[in-house]
């Protein structure tokens, strides 16, 4: 990855974008993808851009938002008492630092936690946190411009760590569309074997359905989700569920699940196994992925229309929903070579 690549993936993460409050970072990309490649909006906010060609209907996916808190109550001394949006890290949240965004300001916040002197080993629940934004009064807080109903993301900068990785906020899945812009430049003067589109859709965190509505209109033959999956190569999860690692290559999809639902999704087989084998043919590496406790906005689109070929790959995440995401920058790129082949194979 070179420079500008970070540069693009750091204003892409900085961005704010809340689950169905996804226009900031719908309108980035759309700054960013080639002219002459054509992007428009539906109703909802999902953003796609067509890169017109001969054969198959091809569309890749990935999500526009990131997962956050809503402000459900401000207190009489100006506190603010908060809901998920999506299933942010409630572990990560004391002491942790938000921007908490109101109409018009970003207001940089807190979640309190216990002074050291007094703390305890009891995990902090989600209704006991509260955000301190510096006021004293919920008087104050209104001045301020703030409502119930705004918004707080993760405050963190993306920066480099070690050789190869990077952290920050909201890698997943400003990472998938890192990689969608990417192939945007890289075969928008082509001659593409297939028809594609690149679809960046909204309310994957809270709902995985923002996908649906794009899939329902353009009606495309196959469907690859671009999105982050989850890592067993810290000290606390080594080899639980599975190897997944940093470095080692994107992942290929087998299945996933959120533990306590009965939906699993599970990918048109012979779309995966295809993938297996043109990264096994190219020299790409490949982890294979069943993961339970996720799941992506590919999980509802199998089912759309008359039925619909879907697949999906994923970039291992550290730390996922936290204000440390993780990622390889060499499994990006591995990424994006495999989805090149891919559509070239077509
Ligand atoms: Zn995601």
């Amino acid at each position: 990855m070179n420079k500008l690549d970070f540069e693009l993936l750091d204003k892409l993460t900085q961005t704010p974008g809340l689950p169905g409050r996804e226009s900031q970072v719908a309108r980035l990309i759309q700054t960013h993808l080639p002219s002459g490649c054509n992007a428009s909006q539906d109703d909802l906010g999902d953003l796609v851009a067509h890169l017109p060609g001969d054969g198959t209907k091809v569309m890749l996916v990935a999500h526009l938002d990131e997962v956050g808190l809503i402000v459900r109550r401000i207190t009489p001394d100006g506190f603010l008492l908060v809901e998920r949006l999506g299933g942010i890290s409630v572990r990560a949240l004391p002491g942790a630092r938000l921007d908490l965004w109101t109409g018009n300001s970003q207001i940089p916040a807190h979640a309190g936690l216990l002074p050291g002197h007094l703390d305890n080993q009891h995990f902090l629940p989600l209704l006991d946190i509260y955000i301190d934004i510096g006021a004293s009064s919920s008087e104050e807080v209104y001045l301020w411009g703030v409502r119930v109903g705004d918004g707080l993301t993760w405050s963190s900068a993306l920066e480099h760590k070690g050789e190869h990785a990077v952290v920050g906020k909201a890698l997943d899945d400003r990472l998938g569309c890192l990689i969608l812009i990417t192939l945007a430049h890289a075969l928008h003067t082509k001659q593409l074997n297939c028809d594609l589109y690149l679809a960046f859709v909204v309310q994957e965190e809270t709902g995985l359905m923002g996908g649906v509505p794009v899939v329902n209109t353009i009606a495309p033959d196959i469907v690859i989700g671009v999105d982050g999956t989850l890592t067993f190569d810290t000290p606390d999860l080594e080899g639980q569920q599975g190897d997944i690692r940093l470095g080692a290559g994107p992942t290929v999809k087998i299945m996933d699940a959120i533990r306590g639902k009965s939906g699993s999704y599970l990918p048109h087989w012979d779309t995966a196994e295809r993938l297996r084998k043109l990264a096994d043919d190219n020299n790409i590496p490949l982890q294979v992925e069943i993961t339970t406790g996720l799941s992506t906005a590919v999980t509802p689109l199998p089912f759309a229309g008359q039925g619909i070929r879907t697949a999906a790959l994923s970039i291992p995440i550290r730390y996922h929903h936290t204000p440390i995401e993780t990622a390889d920058l060499r499994d990006v790129a591995w990424l994006v070579e495999l989805l090149t082949e891919y559509l070239r194979s077509l």
